[in-house]
Order: structure tokens, then C-alpha cells, then sequence
């Protein structure tokens, strides 16, 4: 009994924010005035969640073609200090970032209205996997579903094709890119699934994903990232 409320007292004092370096009693690791400070997105694409002006509800993108996906949602703008906080936990294994966004986007994205059945990460391929050493949005899917108290299913979807870095091509080149490179290693007749990324880039990603879930019987698919690129 002593021990929990000294290691409760401890956590509380010597916890410090991953941001300001102030002591931190929020369970993110985030403090509450720099969780304010995050850029939050407000007014984005209904369907892909790109940022637009208010007023605004669809991209035309979207207006022109409507995306396989039925919305996607961002907590956030890439910009900093997400985008650097994501970039550490990518590419330098700083989990504690990655899990820290993960919990905090958990709560602003919460599902209200026909949560999904299922929650599928999106892969990397094996050799990216085997470089990196874990897959990013594994680890975020893990806490949404915590968060959320819906099932995660890590290796539904398995990536066919290595391909190149997509940053530098338009959408129509990712797309192209992409397309047929992630497969379903099961049916999901019947399911809605939510999709988990850490950022969207041009939405091309997902919805070659998402196309290969429809194909194998999911009747909807919603996607969740951190962030959104504008
Ligand atoms: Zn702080
Ligand atoms: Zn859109």
C-alpha cells in the first residue's frame, strides 16, 4: 500500500514531459499546455481527411473521385513537433514517442458512431520490417485497441511488393505504384475494418489497402493515422 502511493508519487514528480522536460502527471508522457500546443486538425477532406479551409467538407480529390476507404480521419497536422516526434519513433526506435501520440490521438479519434469490428495495421514489407525492427503502425493499433476495446489483427494484411520510398511521387504515381501490392491473408466477409497508419501522405497508401479489404468481403473500411500531410 505504501509502495503504490510512493510509486504513484514518484511517477507523478519525476515523469517528465517529452516535450518541455516539466514534470508530467498525464499518463501520455505528454504535459497538458504542450499537448495544447499540438497541431490539431480541425477542418479536413470528410473522406481523407486532408486539411482544407473551413467551410470546405470535401477535397476535389475526393469530389472527383471518391476514395475505396469510407472516411479517414487525422488527429493531427504533420508539422512539429508531431512530425518530429514521428520521425524519432520511426526511424530512431523512440517508442515512447510513438506511444505517446498513439494514446493521445486514441482519444481525440475515438470511434462514436459504428466502430469498426477490427483493427488492421498497415504492414511493411519484410525487408523494411527486418531493417526497422518494428512496424510503427503496429505499435499504434496496439493502443488504439486498447483505447477503443476493439480486436487487432497485425498480419491480416501482408505487403506484396517492396516499393520505392513513395515521397517523392504525385498521388497518381503512388497509386499506380501500389496498386495490388498488399494482400489478405483471410477473408473478412461481412466486417467493418479501421485502418491504422501513422501518417497520410497522399491517401494512396490506403486505399490500396482498402481496396484489397473489399475485395476479400469487408463491407466498409475507415481509415485512423496520427497525421495528415497537407
Ligand atoms: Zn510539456
Ligand atoms: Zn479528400
Amino acid at each position: 500500500m505504501v509502495y503504490r502511493h510512493f510509486s504513484r508519487f514518484l511517477s507523478r514528480h519525476l515523469t517528465r514531459c517529452l516535450l518541455c522536460s516539466a514534470a508530467c502527471p498525464h499518463p501520455s508522457g505528454i504535459c497538458g499546455p504542450c499537448q495544447a500546443d499540438l497541431p490539431a486538425l480541425h477542418h479536413a477532406c470528410d473522406l481523407c481527411a486532408l486539411p482544407l479551409p473551413d467551410g470546405a467538407s470535401r477535397c476535389p480529390h475526393c469530389l472527383r473521385r471518391p476514395p475505396a476507404f469510407t472516411r479517414a480521419r487525422a488527429a493531427w497536422h504533420y508539422s512539429f513537433p508531431v512530425g518530429q516526434l514521428i520521425h524519432n519513433f520511426k526511424y530512431r526506435g523512440d517508442r515512447v514517442a510513438g506511444r505517446a501520440l498513439a494514446r493521445l490521438a486514441a482519444e481525440r479519434l475515438m470511434p462514436v458512431a459504428e466502430p469498426p469490428d477490427l483493427l488492421v495495421p498497415i504492414p511493411l514489407h519484410w525487408r523494411r520490417y527486418w531493417h526497422r525492427g518494428f512496424n510503427q503502425a503496429q505499435l499504434i493499433a496496439a493502443v488504439f485497441g486498447h483505447q477503443w476495446q476493439i480486436p487487432v489483427m497485425p498480419r491480416l494484411l501482408r505487403k506484396r511488393t517492396a516499393t520505392n520510398t513513395q515521397q517523392q511521387l504525385n498521388r497518381g504515381r503512388r497509386l499506380g505504384n501500389l496498386r495490388e501490392s498488399f494482400i489478405a491473408s483471410k477473408k473478412v466477409r461481412g466486417l467493418r475494418i479501421g485502418l491504422i497508419d501513422d501518417v497520410i501522405t497522399t491517401g494512396a497508401t490506403l486505399e490500396a489497402a482498402a481496396q484489397e479489404l473489399l475485395n476479400s468481403g469487408a463491407v466498409e473500411v475507415s481509415a485512423f493515422a496520427l497525421c495528415r500531410v497537407s
